[in-house]
C-alpha cells in the first residue's frame, strides 16, 4: 500500500516538475500560514506568538483555492505551530483536490498514532519534523529524547514521506547532536536534512570549526540525487560563509502567505511586497519573482534556494542537469543515473530532435496545457 501510494506521489511530482517547466507563472512553492501560535518558544525563533487564533477555515480555504487557480505545485503549511489549527485536515485535502503536492511542517509535540492516521485520511504527502537537539535545553524543547515515540509512531503508522531536519547554527550548543538526529533519521527509514540557522532576516551567520565539520560527516551520510545539501554548491558556501550568486525567485515561483492573507517573498523578508494573495495577479507573480533581492548572497532559506534550482531548469535545463549530474559523479565516480535522470538527460541533453520528441511526449504524458 505504502509502495503504491510512493509511486503516486512520484507520478504527480513529475506532473508538477512539467508544469513548472511550461511556465514561469506557475508558483513551484507556496507556504502557508494556518496559525501564527506555537506551543513552544524557541529562542532563536521570529516566527510564531503565544496567543494568536486559527485563520478562520473559510479564509483558509479561500486562499488555497487562490493558490490552486494559480496552479501552484506544492503547498506547504508551516506556522507557528499548523497541526494547532483545528481543521488542518481539510485544508490538506483541500490543496490535494486542487491538485498540489502537499506539505506540512511541524514540531512534531501533538503527533499520536491517531493524528497520523487523520493525515493520511486527509492526503498529506510529505511532514518536516526540525529537530535541534537530543536533550531539550534553554533554547530549544524539540529534542530527540523528548520527540524519539513520535518518529517511532511516524515510522509505523505513516503513509506520507518525512523528513527530519537538523539544524546547525552557533546558537546551537551541541553540533554533535545534529549528526545522531540524522542516523536516527535514517534508522527509521526518513529522509534527513541539515538546515543552518539563519538571523532574523534570513542571513548567514558563519558556521563555527566545530558545526563545519558535523556538516561534513552528515553530508557524507549521502541522500537522494537532488537533496540540495549534496548536489549543490549553495548550502556548501553557506557553511563557510561565502556569498551565493543566484536570482531568488521569491514573490514568484516562491510565495509565503502569511496569517493575514498577504503575500512576501519569505518567512524573514514579510513585508515585501505584502499584497493580499485575492489580489495578486500573474503579473504580480512575474514582476516579483523576476525583482533582484540585495539579501539573496547570503540568503539561508533552503527551501527558495530549491525552488530557484527547479526554476532554472526551465531557462539553463541542460547547464543545471549537467552540475548536478557531475557533483554527484565527482562524489562516486561508479554512479549509474537512475531512470528518471535518463528521462531527463534525453529531454535536455540529448541533440535537438530527442530533445523535442521527449519534451513533447513528456508534456502530453503529463496533460500539462502551455
Ligand atoms: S517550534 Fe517552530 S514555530 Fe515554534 S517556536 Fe520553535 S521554531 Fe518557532
Ligand atoms: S534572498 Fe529571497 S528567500 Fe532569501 S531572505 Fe531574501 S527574499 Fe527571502
Amino acid at each position: 500500500m505504502r509502495s503504491l501510494l510512493k509511486a503516486r506521489r512520484k507520478w504527480r511530482e513529475a506532473r508538477m516538475f512539467a508544469a513548472a517547466m511550461a511556465s514561469p507563472a506557475t508558483p513551484i512553492l507556496a507556504q502557508i500560514i494556518p496559525i501564527r501560535r506555537c506551543n513552544l518558544a524557541c529562542t532563536y525563533c521570529n516566527e510564531y506568538d503565544k496567543n494568536s487564533l486559527p485563520v478562520p477555515t473559510f479564509e483558509m480555504l479561500s486562499r488555497i483555492d487562490k493558490l490552486c487557480e494559480f496552479r501552484t505545485g506544492i503547498i506547504t503549511f508551516s506556522g507557528g505551530e499548523p497541526t494547532l489549527h483545528p481543521d488542518l485536515d481539510q485544508l490538506i485535502r483541500r490543496a490535494r483536490d486542487g491538485g498540489a503536492i502537499v506539505t506540512v511542517i511541524t514540531n512534531g509535540y501533538l503527533l499520536t498514532p491517531a493524528r497520523i492516521k487523520r493525515l493520511n485520511a486527509a492526503g498529506l504527502d510529505y511532514l518536516q519534523i526540525s529537530i535541534d537537539n537530543v536533550q531539550p535545553d534553554d533554547v530549544s524543547k524539540k529534542s530527540l529524547k523528548v520527540l524519539d515515540r513520535k518518529l517511532q509512531w511516524l515510522a509505523q503508522y505513516a503513509d506520507f514521506d518525512v523528513t527530519i531536519n537538523s539544524v546547525l547554527g552557533n546558537d546551537i550548543r551541541q553540533p554533535e547532536d545534529a549528526f545522531q538526529i540524522a542516523t536516527r533519521a535514517r534508522e527509521l527509514g526518513f529522509t534527513s536534512t541539515v538546515g543552518v540557522l539563519h538571523d532574523g532576516l534570513g542571513q548567514l551567520k558563519a558556521l563555527n570549526p566545530a558545526a563545519t565539520s558535523v556538516y561534513e560527516r552528515i553530508k557524507n551520510l549521502g541522500t537522494g540525487l537532488f537533496s540540495f545539501a549534496h548536489h549543490d554548491g549553495f548550502q556548501s558556501n553557506i557553511v563557510h560563509a561565502l556569498p551565493n550568486q543566484w536570482h531568488c525567485p521569491a514573490g514568484g515561483r516562491f510565495l509565503y502567505i502569511c496569517e493575514d492573507g498577504l503575500v512576501h517573498y519569505c518567512s524573514q523578508q514579510r513585508g515585501h511586497p505584502a499584497i493580499p494573495l485575492a489580489d495578486y495577479t500573474v503579473e504580480d507573480i512575474l514582476r516579483e519573482g523576476a525583482k533582484p533581492k540585495a539579501c539573496a548572497p547570503f540568503c539561508t532559506i533552503s527551501c527558495v534556494h530549491q525552488t530557484a534550482m527547479l526554476d532554472r531548469f526551465r531557462t539553463e535545463p541542460r547547464e543545471t542537469l549537467n552540475g548536478i549530474i557531475s557533483r554527484r559523479q565527482q562524489r562516486d565516480p561508479n554512479w549509474h543515473p537512475p531512470a528518471s535522470i535518463r528521462l531527463l538527460e534525453n529531454m535536455f541533453l540529448k541533440d535537438s530532435r530527442t530533445r523535442d520528441l521527449f519534451g513533447a511526449l513528456a508534456l502530453r504524458l503529463f496533460r500539462v496545457k502551455q
